[in-house]
């Protein structure tokens, strides 16, 4: 349109004759220019109805309507698409946020721990089943109720992380808490979540006795048998040959009456030991001259120490200094049946002790109760030698691992992990 008026208003203004058909020229391009522009505004009138009924269509919600773009570069157009790509973003962000909200719906529905939230009113604004079923109550009684009415409230005042002992109206037990809070629409929201913790303490006191049951009636028997059947060829010795009672016959029945009496005492001590360790007496101190003190006590095979440098830690010296004489000594046993060596090594990583006992012995025995009290292999062993190391490392905050090596040679190696002080 304005090259059209451009050439119309030369023409006019410049030299053409005679005035009639130069004036004839001007009204042309004035008419034409109006035309155009009369079309034009049509134009931008029908594409600004088209984005502002789209933008009508996202205010109710609706993102499925589109506006036709026409080719070009007209800015206008440019605006429908950037409408109808406004609304695409839109869509799929309702498409997620329903997803989203549908799948936590799922997992509050299947989660066996109770979660309420609460809002900034303190008003219950969301329950799980699992927390109904502590009140027994329908859903539609106690949303919108005072957490108070229904006993959460000392579970609401618990600080997170805490274990709360307390008794619902359907429910009571032990229960670990966690609480977090967010604001949502500049309103802030609480959430209680309750793990019932009587089921999972209940299942492994039952484990513990059931192995305490079995080791006490393997040991009992292993030793009372043959002190019982013992005893009883030395009672008929004595009734065939009164007094003449062959004297070594009557020594080796007693000896081994003593062996046995002895092994069950050792493993009687060894339970005392589990049951009663002392108090940790934490100090600073270094563990890598701990443990070059603790592996030159270790006569019977060669100990390579590969670890050098200068480690402190914060421990119970005493105790860790057990956990290291354990672990050396089960290598060491195991290294004396192949006649192999006993690798030391250490060093800090992660802001960790790390220290690695590793041998070339038999290799670990088939079985998964290497750190269960009183598990023993060998005829003399105790069997609490790994779960008293288990016991303190833990205390410590660390771990203990024992596996077979994993380069390919026989042995095992025993890993044991102290947090190192910041
Ligand atoms: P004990 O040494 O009195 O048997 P532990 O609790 O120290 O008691 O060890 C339990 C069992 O774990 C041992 O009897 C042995 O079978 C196995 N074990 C521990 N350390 C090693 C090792 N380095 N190599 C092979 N077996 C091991």
């Amino acid at each position: 349109m304005a090259p059209l008026a451009a050439a119309a208003l030369a023409l006019a203004i410049g030299p053409v004759e005679p005035p009639l058909v130069r004036a004839t020229l001007l009204a042309a391009g004035v008419v034409g220019s109006l035309l155009v522009g009369w079309i034009g505004g049509r134009r931008v009138l029908a594409s600004l109805r088209t984005a502002f009924d789209l933008l009508g269509a996202l205010r109710e919600g609706d993102y499925g309507l589109r506006g036709h773009v026409r080719p070009g570069h007209d800015p206008l157009q440019g605006l429908i698409a950037g409408v109808n790509e406004l609304s695409d973003e839109l869509r799929r962000g309702r498409r997620a946020r329903t997803e989203a909200s549908r799948f936590l719906g799922k997992t509050l529905v299947a989660l066996h721990s109770a979660v309420l939230v609460t809002d900034d009113r303190g008003a219950i604004r969301l329950i799980n089943p699992a927390a109904r079923r502590l009140v027994g109550a329908e859903r539609r009684s106690v949303v919108g109720s005072d957490p108070a009415e229904w006993g959460f409230a000392e579970a609401l005042a618990a600080p997170d992380g805490s274990i709360l002992t307390h008794c619902f109206p359907a429910a009571n037990g032990r229960w670990a808490v966690r609480r977090a809070s967010w604001y949502s629409a500049g309103r802030e929201h609480s959430l209680l979540m309750l793990h019932d913790l009587s089921a999972a303490l209940s299942e492994e006191e039952h484990r513990a006795w059931q192995r305490l049951i079995r080791v006490l009636s393997h040991e009992l028997n292993n030793s009372l048998t043959p002190i019982g059947s013992l005893a009883e060829t030395l009672s008929s010795l004595l009734a065939r040959h009164g007094p003449d009672i062959p004297q070594h016959e009557l020594q080796a029945g007693l000896e081994a009456i003593a062996r046995r009496s002895g092994s069950l005492a050792r493993f009687v001590g060894g339970y005392g030991k589990l049951a009663r360790l002392p108090p940790l007496t934490i100090e600073p101190f270094r563990l890598d001259l701990a443990l070059g003190r603790i592996a030159r006590l270790e006569q019977r095979v060669r100990v390579v120490h590969e670890g050098d440098t200068a480690l402190w830690v914060e421990g119970d010296e005493d105790q860790l200094g057990q956990v290291f004489v354990n672990l050396l000594r089960n290598a060491a046993e195991s290294a004396l049946l192949t006649g192999g060596g006993v690798q030391l090594n250490w060093y800090a990583r992660g802001g960790e002790a790390w220290v690695l006992i590793t041998d070339e012995g038999i290799g670990l025995p088939l079985t998964d109760s290497l750190f269960v009290p009183f598990f023993t292999t060998k005829p003399e062993g105790s069997g609490i030698g790994l779960s008293l190391a288990r016991l303190i490392v833990e205390a410590h905050g660390g771990s203990v691992g024992l596996a077979d090596r994993a380069d390919g040679t026989r042995g095992a190696v025993a890993t044991v992990r102290l947090r190192l002080p910041d």
